[in-house]
């Protein structure tokens, strides 16, 4: 059997005295598309700046495709394959799009691989085509989540993190961008999404995880949590 794409076990972390992940278990299979939700301030954030070496983890382990990566700093977890695309993009928005993009090819493999793969961006995104020496500040705020996604890819993840891709962009967007991300999903890589629009990413990801007060309080598939009880109540207010 081979190993999962990405397991979190007993993972404990914070900030200074404040205690936010309080031994947290995931896993995503080899390209699964893998949600998690949770409140403002329930830890999502800060899991995913643990996975990747941003805040230390206090105690539990991170494993990548069977390979330790607990504790190594951030340019080593890249280059093990989880790569994030931040919340709020986090774009250089005086750099073109295609500078922008080849920021995510530094690592040595990426970078030997960063024409196929900036074809292979092109070919999920042909507007970033188009517009690949456009300013990134002067795009809409839908093509700026395409260059931080693509920017992203452009670093050869296993496991892509996207950290609420959705935020500030207006319903036909956030339709399209859900389209590529599916996408995505079709060429085989494992993607973790934190996202507020509950219904629409449970629709699409093959699991879920709920996170509150830095621990995992219910899980299952995307029609498994959207019957749920309390989740229809907290997160859909149904
Ligand atoms: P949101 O949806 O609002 O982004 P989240 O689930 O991602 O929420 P985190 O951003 O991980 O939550 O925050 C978890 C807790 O950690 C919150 O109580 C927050 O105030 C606290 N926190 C986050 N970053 C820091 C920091 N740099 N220093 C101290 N506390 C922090």
């Amino acid at each position: 059997m081979s190993s999962p794409a990405l397991k979190v076990k007993g993972l404990h972390s914070g900030y200074g005295d404040i205690r936010v992940l309080r031994g947290v278990d995931i896993e995503l299979p080899p390209g699964a598309v893998v949600a998690l939700i949770g409140a403002n301030g329930a830890g999502k954030t800060t899991l995913l700046r643990t996975i990747s070496g941003l805040v230390p983890a206090s105690a539990g382990s991170v494993e990548i495709g069977g390979t330790p990566i607990t504790a190594l700093p951030s340019h080593r977890v890249v280059e093990a394959g989880f790569v994030q695309s931040p919340e709020g993009k986090q774009l250089f928005s005086g750099m073109s799009v295609m500078e922008n993009l080849m920021v995510g090819a530094h690592g040595r493999r990426a970078h030997a691989r960063r024409h196929e793969t900036l074809e292979e961006v092109f070919d999920l995104f042909p507007i970033l085509k188009e517009r690949r020496s456009q300013i990134a500040s002067t795009l809409s705020g839908g093509q700026q989540q395409m260059v931080a996604v693509g920017r992203a890819l452009m670093a050869l993840p296993r496991v892509l993190a996207l950290d609420e891709p959705s935020l500030g962009l207006a319903p036909i967007m956030v339709d399209r961008l859900f389209e590529s991300i599916a996408r995505i999903k079709a060429r085989d890589l494992s993607i973790l999404i934190i996202e507020q629009n509950v219904f629409q990413v449970l629709e699409m990801a093959d699991y879920g995880y709920v996170l509150e007060n830095g621990q995992i309080s219910l899980s299952g598939t995307g029609p498994d949590l959207l019957a749920d009880a309390h989740l229809r109540a907290t997160y859909l207010g149904l």
